[in-house]
């Protein structure tokens, strides 16, 4: 095994600037920088250390830590030392680590080798890598239950039921002759279904846990002066878009991250997509229906004073082909006479103000009631990574295979077929059966110096 560092702190300046390294010749390493052959750092002790250039120059004032393995983060002797935050300190002090044969890190190596060896399971090294990049409190709250273990936890009656049948049938294979009486037949059939139910239920919280984790894109559209901005600003809680009475002020779409009760929505005011007067305008517009063809919920923005004019109803019938509702805003004006009759035929309807917030509530109701509500708080375990859902879903389809098998009186072989998929397909979420090549896929979606 070789020694691997990275810098542990993100780009840029700062107060301080971690570089972690991990490995055998970690403490070899640290000895050479801080220029002593004779220092034995303690484990879990905080020392200042003055870090030494090549030349004999000091280079840095810094505090080194040793975690000594097995009883590190990664299992090995990890060595933090924590510089002052100035990229050129860290880049030289990389480079020096690099000529004493330290290997730059990969995406999530230190939490692979946590993995390998045996510090955790795979999900936990995901849900490492969820909580760094949780958009929102909630998000970060489901990283760190599946951190602890609980994801593990959930799958572990199934698999242990699971591997109960297979040793039956294993050995009804080897030891009887004559087929499996059906008293056993209905007791396996029953088992296997208890499992496969808690399977599904497992695989339902995903539409939930997705919409925690990854969010939802919303773009807000409509004709020129309808209130777009005056949305976008009140519902991100700050004066991000500019607003004006004048039409086309917004010429280019603008995206900004929000919460909206513990979901992450990532929300674009769009600069509208009338036909374009100038080159400008017209990347304007063509961004906007770049935005409108990412968007997961469209928010068609109508002034309920001046009522659907000609030019609103070409928007609304853009937005008919993709999943949208309608904000009738300026509802502290007085309404237009036909107003309520021209909505008669639309869909969802929230009547608000963007200028004094009245029915602000009801339209985050409307967003987020399509894609399923997530009670963020007291819920239980979610899941949420996409790669665990695939697996639960092929799982599921695989003990179907065998209760149909069973049904049908087919051999005891093909029934196990099934089985031994299920515990398979179970085993490559907590990562015992998954093989190299998705582990490195898997750890390429993590960030460096973790
Ligand atoms: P956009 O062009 O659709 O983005 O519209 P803006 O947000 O720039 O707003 C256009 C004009 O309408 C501005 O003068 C706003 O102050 C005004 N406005 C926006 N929302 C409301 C509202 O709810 N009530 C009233 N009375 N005026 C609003």
């Amino acid at each position: 095994m070789d020694t691997i560092v990275a810098v542990a702190t993100p780009p840029g300046r700062s107060a301080i600037g971690v570089i972690r390294l991990s490995g055998p010749q970690a403490i070899d390493i640290i000895r050479a920088l801080v220029c002593d052959d004779s220092f034995n750092p303690e484990p879990n002790r905080t020392v200042p250390k003055t870090i030494v250039r090549e030349s004999g120059e000091p280079l840095d004032y810094a505090l080194v830590t040793h975690f000594e393995g097995p009883h590190s983060f990664t299992g090995e002797d990890i060595i933090e030392i924590s510089c002052h935050g100035s990229p050129v300190i860290l880049r030289e002090l990389l480079d020096r680590i690099q000529r004493l044969d330290g290997r730059l890190a990969g995406p999530g190596e230190f939490t692979l080798r946590a993995c390998q060896n045996g510090k955790m399971n795979l999900t936990q090294a995901e849900a490492i890598r969820d909580l760094i990049n949780a958009q929102t409190d909630a998000a970060a709250v489901q990283a760190a239950r599946q951190l602890r273990g609980e994801l593990s936890v959930a799958l572990r009656p199934a698999k242990e039921c699971l591997i109960e049948v297979i040793v039956r049938l294993e050995s009804a294979l080897e030891f009887v002759e004559d087929d499996l009486p059906a008293v056993q037949v209905h007791e396996i059939s029953a088992q296997l279904i208890g499992v496969q139910q808690s399977i599904q239920e497992l695989a339902a919280t995903y539409s939930s846990g997705h919409l925690l984790r990854d969010g939802l894109k919303v773009a807000i559209i409509g004709r020129p002066n309808v209130g777009k901005s005056s949305l976008f600003n009140r519902l991100l809680r700050l004066d991000r878009a500019i607003v004006t009475e004048i039409a086309g002020t917004t010429r280019d779409s603008i995206t900004e991250a929000v919460s909206l009760r513990g979901i992450p929505i990532s929300l674009t005011d769009t600069a509208g997509i009338r036909r374009a007067s100038d080159r400008i305008e017209e990347i304007g517009v063509e961004r906007s229906h770049q935005a409108m063809a990412d968007a997961d919920l469209l928010i068609v923005v109508i002034d309920g004073s001046t009522g659907i004019l000609p030019e609103d109803s070409s928007v609304l019938a853009e937005a008919a082909n993709a999943r949208y509702l309608v904000a009738v805003n300026k509802c502290d004006l007085p309404a237009a006479p036909d107003l309520e009759n021209q909505l008669g035929d639309l869909a969802t309807v929230v009547h608000l103000s963007a200028l004094t917030a009245e029915g602000l509530e009801n339209l985050t109701t409307a967003i987020l009631e399509p894609f399923g509500t997530v009670d963020s708080e007291g819920v239980g375990l979610l899941v949420t990574d996409s790669r665990h859902y695939d697996l639960l879903r092929r799982t599921e389809s695989a003990l179907a295979e065998s209760l149909a098998s069973l049904r049908d009186d087919a051999s005891e072989e093909l029934v196990l077929v099934g089985l031994h998929n299920a515990l398979k397909f179970l085993g490559e979420i907590t990562g015992e059966t998954t093989t190299e090549h998705i582990l490195s896929e898997i750890f390429s979606t993590f960030c460096i110096g973790k």
